[in-house]
């Protein structure tokens, strides 16, 4: 292009730019919904009685980046019940003038009593304000729920709100042909902890589905027949969690992104040797605390190089996993569970 047509060809931007559809929204005359994962303000959720999940662990205070989140526990009494089990919420705060709307105290939330709404109208003049209290993040008291103090609704005991089924909120599971155990996620080891997931899907028919058996037909559909899932395979990569799947030939077609290989089979070969994943509500402290003390580890190198340097990780790592010990032991809900 001639030299002198360089600032036109600059200026391109800013004219395509005039002439597009303008997408100004008044607000706040106008609101946008915002996309349905959106980190908005927090919400204390309830059980469908109206008491309330927090179990005032802490696992939120201490999985914050941070440090916005304050919480005291307080222990529930026969007379005066908040929350299924031993403990409550007493105290429950978030600073919005520190969250950063991370979500990693939604992570680390054991009992889902907390998570985020798509309410993004925080600001405020003051800063007491932006200290939200309890009262502030408590879910509403929709119809069937019971303002607290009161007793356990929907079993004897702690546990049975844990079973949602007993609780009624969902419909008794229907297993696949085969599959054994209470509920539809397996343990590895006959008698062995239930497997739970860091990240994953799954299916689940309500109880108030309209349609049950037709939903059903479809959840057989997606996991159960082979054909559609290996045609799956062949456009998404994902290896079917289906053993029988395993012998389908679009596993074995060769990947032009990873040198021809047949990375499908190659998955399916290392399957036996893969070792399995535990994970438990207190990982994201976990993480959390391992980071702590690299952190604490690398700021010793800087400043005394490898004088005594085994002995400050063996120190910290001895820390590191004295808190995440102490936190798993407070953690009812955890402890319960095993
Ligand atoms: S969203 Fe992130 S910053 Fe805000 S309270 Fe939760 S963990 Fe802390
Ligand atoms: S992690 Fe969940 S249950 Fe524990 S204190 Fe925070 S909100 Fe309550």
């Amino acid at each position: 292009m001639p030299e002198f047509l360089g600032p036109v060809k600059g200026f391109g931007v800013t004219f395509r730019q005039m002439f597009r559809k303008v997408d100004t929204v008044e607000y706040p005359e106008v609101k946008e919904p915002t996309a349905p994962r959106y980190h908005g303000r927090h919400q204390l959720n309830r059980w469908p009685d109206g008491l309330e999940k927090c179990i005032g662990c802490e696992l939120c205070a201490w999985a914050c980046p941070a440090d916005a989140i304050y919480v005291e526990g307080g222990d529930n009494t026969p007379e005066e019940r908040f929350s299924p089990g031993e403990r409550f919420g007493a105290v429950y705060q978030i600073n919005y003038l520190r969250c950063i709307l991370c979500g990693l105290c939604v992570e680390a939330c054991p009992t889902r009593a907390l998570t985020m709404t798509n309410e993004y109208e925080l600001a405020d003049d003051s800063r007491e304000s932006l200290i939200w209290t309890k009262e502030q993040l408590l879910a509403p008291l929709l119809p069937g729920m019971e303002q607290p103090p009161h007793d356990m609704r929907l079993g004897q005991t702690e546990r049975d709100y844990y079973n949602l089924r007993s609780a009624g909120v969902v419909a008794e599971p229907v297993l696949a042909p085969g599959s054994e155990g209470e509920a539809g996620v397996p343990a590895w080891t006959p008698g062995g902890r239930r497997t739970s997931v860091w990240g994953g899907t799954g299916l689940m028919i309500m109880k108030a589905s309209k349609n049950p058996e037709l939903a059903w037909e479809l959840a057989k559909y997606l996991y159960f027949d082979e054909a559609s899932l290996g045609q799956r395979f062949t456009e998404t990569n994902i290896v079917p969690v289906l053993k029988d799947a395993w012998t389908r030939p679009e596993l074995d077609a060769p990947n032009p992104y990873f040198s021809n290989q047949p990375i499908g089979r190659m998955y399916a070969e290392l399957a036996p040797d893969t070792p399995p994943i535990y994970s438990s509500p207190v990982d994201a402290v976990a993480r959390a605390k391992l980071n702590e003390a690299f952190s604490r580890c690398l700021e010793s190198y800087k400043r005394h190089g490898e004088a005594g340097l085994p002995g400050t990780i063996r120190a910290e790592l001895a820390r590191a996993a004295a808190d995440v010990r102490r936190m798993a032991d407070r953690n009812h809900a955890l402890a319960e569970a095993e």
